[in-house]
């Protein structure tokens, strides 16, 4: 059954942009008459904030929206996360990296939305690691993409998904060795997501054509973890008035501050070209 879903991360109030991507993905699933899913990525503790999360759940209800409860809250399946992260493990496809926490918090905890290219990163001779280990140093664990390409083999080579109708060959290497988990921070958005929409049958993902990379390193996940591989759709973005996407920064055009300005949905939806 077709079933889509919008993730957003309670770490601001919504504003016209996302309603633009919840609106796409809830009428898709109308006219599929199929299921429509709210789930709240909050993995990131740092940033996200009950209010927010509370203010999500009240402007999708003024949009007039509907969606299956319960709603799944990221962080209360932090342990889910690190069951695949051992996994992944196990497998020998991660490794760790010792850079500062500045550095990884930066890497991890940046939103999925801005991809500044792979970095320069590879696993660390074993004595080094070892040396490191004893200092106590600590470290995040990245995913290597060349032991990911030597487990799966004749399959890397085939490795894609559908996107917006189209078959995509994956680059994963454009984005290079990511990085999954350190100990203050047991899942990235990547892992925490792509699991996610396999537990919840998600057959259909509808989100922001700048979250269009992240499936060419979401399918490399889904073939490691034995997951399937949803259909991607990456749909246009809402710029604001200079042409920049909007962002949570961008407290003017909150769904909240429109509501109370007197804008009603409908009016939004036209703007928005729905
Ligand atoms: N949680 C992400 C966000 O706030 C969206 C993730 C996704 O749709 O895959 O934009």
């Amino acid at each position: 059954m077709f079933a889509t879903r919008f993730a957003p991360s309670p770490t601001g109030y919504l504003h016209v942009g996302h309603a633009f991507s919840a609106w796409t993905a809830f009428d898709a699933a109308q006219a599929a008459q199929g299921r429509f899913i709210l789930r709240i990525e909050d993995t990131d503790q740092t940033r996200c904030r009950p209010e927010f999360e509370a203010a999500i759940y009240e402007d999708l209800a003024w949009l007039g929206l509907t969606w299956e409860r319960p709603v799944r809250r990221q962080s209360d399946h932090m342990a889910d996360y690190e069951a695949a992260l051992e996994r992944l493990k196990a497998l020998g496809v991660l490794y760790r990296c010792f850079k500062t926490r500045k550095e990884l918090m930066e890497a991890i905890a940046s939103a999925p939305h801005s991809f500044s290219g792979p970095e320069p990163v590879s696993p660390l001779a074993e004595d080094e690691e070892a040396q490191l280990l004893q200092s106590g140093k600590p470290y995040a664990w990245r995913l290597s993409l060349a032991r990911s390409a030597g487990l799966l083999g004749a399959h890397w080579d085939s490795l894609g998904f559908e996107a917006n109708g189209h078959w995509v060959k994956a680059h994963p290497a454009h984005l290079g060795d990511i990085v999954l988990a350190r100990k203050e921070f047991p899942s990235s958005y990547h892992l925490a997501s792509v699991l996610d929409d396999a537990r919840q049958g998600i057959t259909h993902v509808i989100r922001g054509e700048d979250l269009a990379e992240a499936a060419h390193i979401h399918v490399v996940l889904q073939k490691l973890l034995g997951l399937p591989t949803p259909i991607y759709h990456h749909h246009r973005l809402i710029l604001d008035a200079d042409g920049k996407r909007f962002a949570k920064r961008n407290q003017s055009v909150t769904l909240r501050s429109l509501r109370e300005s007197g804008t009603s949905p409908a009016e939004i939806r036209t703007s928005l070209g729905l």
